[in-house]
């Protein structure tokens, strides 16, 4: 079977078409046939190592959906034809934090695809828990690229504790995160104001529902703040917004952050912290159970995860260097025929 690999972490370039043996589902495992995988800037990053791979060569991919054609020992409920969605958070399964549905306290966390083997393949197995049944309403192109998005937008909006009618501000609103919680959110009965420095992309999300949208360069903390600020922010820029963000927040607001693509570090004014009594609230991916309720309400109709465009499976470098042009809006994957 044909699996795109990395040999090294020099970037893009470094994913390489190969033929590979078919993997064979051990005990409680399934295997896919994957019919579209979605892709997700941490396909860029393992590429360039960041985080590298624990292994060379590496399959990276965290998103997909397919049919199980292949099925290990032990395990009950599945046939092989079920149409699956494979959920991308890996985790021990047994320990006390797996058992309490938070996977991603799990001292054996991993992202499929970062670390461990992923989705940039033919045929994946993967444990039962993580193969989801895909929704007769959902298509295929939607199955095998909101998950990772998804999953962490909706684990940012419950680390918030957002509520109907709350006002929310999605900070660079282009990205795959961002634009799932800014779905997610309107379909939670919030208010959704967005930035982006594209004067194009804000159009669209005013389209698509937004209530405003704010240049991210410029001072769209004030202009939030005139507004009357917002009860959440969602961040995943760091230093060249997060100043704006805090001040976007009312008082008491709540600032998720799930990523930082503008560095690592910031420079933080404490008293505002405190005086505005901000909480600032770290989120990374979601539990099986988030996983769940962001494909429910998207199979209901209640939130989208838009598709802005997908490649053949052999066009994967083509994919990424779209993906990194920041042109998208909304997700982009590979369909495989
Ligand atoms: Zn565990």
């Amino acid at each position: 079977m044909r699996a795109w690999q990395l040999t090294d972490t020099t970037g893009i370039d470094a994913y390489e078409l190969v033929d590979v043996p078919e993997p064979e589902p051990g005990p409680g495992e399934v295997r896919v046939a994957l019919k579209t995988v979605g892709l997700n800037h941490l396909d860029l990053w393992v590429a360039e190592g960041k985080p590298a791979p624990k292994a060379l060569p590496h399959i990276g991919g965290s998103d997909g959906a397919g049919v199980v054609d292949a099925i290990g020992e032990g395990v009950a409920g599945f046939e092989i034809g079920d149409e699956v969605i494979v959920d991308p958070t890996m985790s021990c399964g047994h320990c006390a934090r797996c058992r309490n549905d938070e996977p991603v306290y799990c001292d054996e966390f991993e992202i499929l695809g970062e670390g461990i083997p992923g989705t940039l393949t033919e045929k994946i197995v993967i444990p039962t828990i993580n193969a989801i049944r895909k929704p007769k309403k959902i298509d295929w192109d939607v199955a095998g690229t909101f998950g990772l998005a998804s999953a962490t937008a909706m684990r940012m909006l419950e680390r918030a504790r957002l509520e109907s009618g709350e006002t929310v501000l999605v900070v660079g609103i282009g990205g795959g995160v961002s634009s799932a919680a800014f779905h997610l959110a309107k379909g939670m009965g919030a208010t959704v104001y967005v930035t982006s420095r594209s004067p194009e992309k804000i159009e669209k999300a005013i389209a698509a529902g937004a209530a405003g949208g704010f240049d991210s360069a410029g001072e769209f903390g004030k202009e939030m703040a005139e507004l009357g600020g917002a009860d959440i922010v969602i961040e995943n820029v760091g230093p060249a917004t997060l100043k704006q963000s805090m001040r976007a927040a009312k008082k008491g607001g709540r600032i998720a952050i799930c990523g930082a693509t503008s560095g690592p570090k910031v420079e933080l004014t404490l008293p505002v912290v405190w005086f505005r009594q901000l909480e600032l609230i770290g989120s990374s991916m979601g539990s099986h159970a988030q996983f769940q309720r962001a494909l429910y309400r998207i199979s209901q109709g209640q939130a989208r995860s838009p598709v802005d465009r997908m490649f053949d499976f052999g066009d994967l470098p083509e994919a990424l260097r779209y993906l990194e042009s920041a042109d998208q809006m909304g997700k982009v994957g590979l369909r495989l025929s």
